[in-house]
C-alpha cells in the first residue's frame, strides 16, 4: 500500500497534489512520501516480531535511497543501515542512525574507510573474502581495536530476477562458499584485531519468491549449527535483503507477513539475533519521479514518441535493468489510450523508459508520475549530459519539504576549474 492516489481527478502525494510540487520545485522531481516509508518499516518490523524474534536489527539498505530525510525518517523508528561505503556510514550517521545499528557490507572496503567505520563504532563489518579479513584485522589493530565481523557467505543459489542484481551465485563476486565460511570464522576467532560476531548472506534483488530465500537461508542456518557444533559463539545471523516490490508487469512478491512467517520457520529454536537489510521493499513505492511533457513527436510511419523532461540519468533503472515503471499523468484526460514510446532528451537510443506503452492521451506541458521509483532511482541519478541532479521532495500530511535542492548551473560549474596551463 502506499499514499500516492487520486484526489478530485489529481495525482497526490498524502494531502498534496503532486502538481502543486511540481510548480514549485520544478521538474524532474523526485517525491517521497513519509507516511508510506513509515508504513513500510513497521508492516516488516511487526510482521517479524510476530514470529517472536529477539530483537531483529532491521538496517535499512542505504544505497537503494540514501537521502538523508528519508534516512532520518525511517531512524526516528528505531531502523539501522546497511552501508557499503565511508560516504553511506556519514550519511546514516548524519541521518541520527546510531553507530552500533550500523552494518558495513561490500567488497572492497579500502583500509581509510574501515578506520572510519571503526572509529564511528559500526555494529558489525560483513567481511566478504579472506584478504579483506586480514585487512581488518590490520586497520582495527592499528587502531588498538576489536572489530566485530560478520563473514559474509555466497549460498550460491539462483534467485531469479535480472541478472545484473543476482548476488547469491558462486560466480558473482560477493562473499565466500560454505566451506570458506567455516575456514575463515576459525581465523577470524584466532586474529587478534576482529572478533566475529556471525554470518551474513544477501542473494540478489527484486527477489519475487520465497523458495530461494527459504533454500539460502536454512543452509545459513546449517553454517550456523556446525560452526556452533565447532565450539565457535555466533551473536547475529544476518538474512540481507532483496525482498522484491510489484512493479506492475512482474510476479506479486510474498507479503512481508508470508517472509516473516518463512524467516520464523527456518530460524525456530535458533537463539541468535537476526538482521536484515532491506532496501527496495522499504522506499521503492514510498517514492515517484515527476516529469513535464516536452513535446510528442508522431512519425507518419506510426511511432509516437513521449519526450519527457525526465531522462535516464535520472532514473536509469529501465535503461539499466530493463526495469518496468508504471506511468502514471498527474490529471489523466478522458478518452482512448495510445501507445507512446517514453524517451527522454539525453543523446542516447537507451534513453528510452518504455516502448509501445498504452497511455491516457497526453499533451505538451502535461505532467506525469513513474511510479515505484523511491528505490535506486535518485541514489543512481547522475549530471550525464550536464542535466543538474535531479532533486528530491519529502511530503508528510499536507506539508512539502524540497530534501536536496536542484543545483543551479552555477554550482554546476563551480565544481570543475581550467588546469592551471590553462589560465
Ligand atoms: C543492495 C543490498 C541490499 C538491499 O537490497 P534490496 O533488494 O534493496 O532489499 C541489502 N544488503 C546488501 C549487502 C546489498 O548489497
Amino acid at each position: 500500500m502506499n499514499h500516492f492516489e487520486l484526489q478530485g481527478g489529481e495525482l497526490a502525494c498524502e494531502g498534496v497534489p503532486l502538481s502543486r510540487i511540481a510548480e514549485a520545485v520544478g521538474t524532474p522531481v523526485y517525491v517521497y512520501s513519509t507516511a508510506t516509508l513509515e508504513r513500510h518499516f513497521t508492516v516488516l518490523r511487526d510482521a517479524l516480531t510476530d514470529q517472536g524474534l529477539k530483537d531483529p536489527l532491521i538496517a535499512f539498505a542505504v544505497k537503494a535511497n540514501s537521502n538523508v530525510a528519508v534516512l532520518r525518517t525511517l531512524a526516528a523508528l528505531g531502523a539501522g543501515a546497511d552501508v557499503v561505503s565511508e560516504g553511506e556510514v556519514r550519511r546514516a550517521l548524519a541521518a541520527g542512525v546510531p553507530p552500533e545499528r550500523i552494518v558495513f557490507s561490500g567488497v572492497g572496503k579500502t583500509e581509510p574507510e574501515v578506520a572510519f567505520a571503526l572509529e564511528a563504532g559500526v555494529a558489525e563489518i560483513n567481511v566478504e573474502s579472506e584478504p579483506e579479513l586480514h585487512l581488518v584485522n590490520r586497520v582495527a589493530q592499528q587502531m588498538g581495536r576489536r572489530a566485530a565481523v560478520a563473514i559474509r557467505v555466497n549460498p550460491d543459489v539462483s534467485a531469479g530476477g535480472h541478472a545484473k542484481i543476482s548476488t547469491g551465485k558462486a560466480d558473482n563476486k560477493f562473499g565466500v562458499s560454505f566451506s570458506e565460511a567455516e575456514r575463515l570464522y576459525a581465523t577470524a576467532s584466532n586474529l587478534a584485531g576482529v572478533r566475529p560476531v556471525g554470518v551474513a548472506c544477501h542473494i540478489g534483488s527484486q527477489i519475487t519468491e520465497l523458495a530461494p530465500m527459504e533454500a539460502a537461508f536454512s543452509k545459513m542456518r546449517g553454517l550456523v549449527e556446525r560452526l556452533r557444533a565447532e565450539g565457535m559463539g555466533l551473536e547475529r545471523l544476518d538474512l540481507g535483503g532483496g525482498l522484491g516490490v510489484p512493479y506492475f508487469n512482474q510476479p506479486a512478491p510474498p507479503s512481508p507477513a508470508d517472509y516473516a512467517a518463512m524467516i520464523g520457520r527456518v530460524t525456530k529454536g535458533l537463539d541468535i539475533q537476526l538482521a536484515f537489510e532491506p532496501g527496495r521493499v522499504i522506499a521503492a513505492n514510498a517514492g515517484v519521479l515527476v516529469s513535464r511533457v516536452i513535446h510528442i513527436h508522431e512519425r507518419p510511419e506510426g511511432r509516437r514518441f513521449l519526450v519527457l523532461d525526465a531522462a535516464m540519468n535520472d532514473l536509469i533503472r529501465p535503461a539499466m535493468y530493463d526495469a518496468y515503471h508504471d506511468i502514471r499523468p498527474l490529471a489523466p484526460r478522458p478518452g482512448e489510450p495510445l501507445a507512446y514510446d517514453v524517451v527522454g532528451p539525453i543523446c542516447e537510443t537507451g534513453d528510452t523508459f518504455t516502448r509501445d506503452r498504452l497511455l491516457p492521451p497526453l499533451q505538451a506541458g502535461d505532467l506525469v508520475a513513474f511510479m515505484t521509483a523511491g528505490a535506486y532511482g535518485a541514489a543512481m541519478a547522475s549530471e550525464y549530459n550536464s542535466r543538474p541532479l535531479v532533486p528530491e521532495v519529502l511530503v508528510k500530511g499536507d506539508q512539502f519539504a524540497v530534501v536536496r535542492p536542484r543545483p543551479s548551473y552555477d554550482d554546476m560549474l563551480e565544481r570543475e576549474r581550467a588546469a592551471p596551463w590553462q589560465a
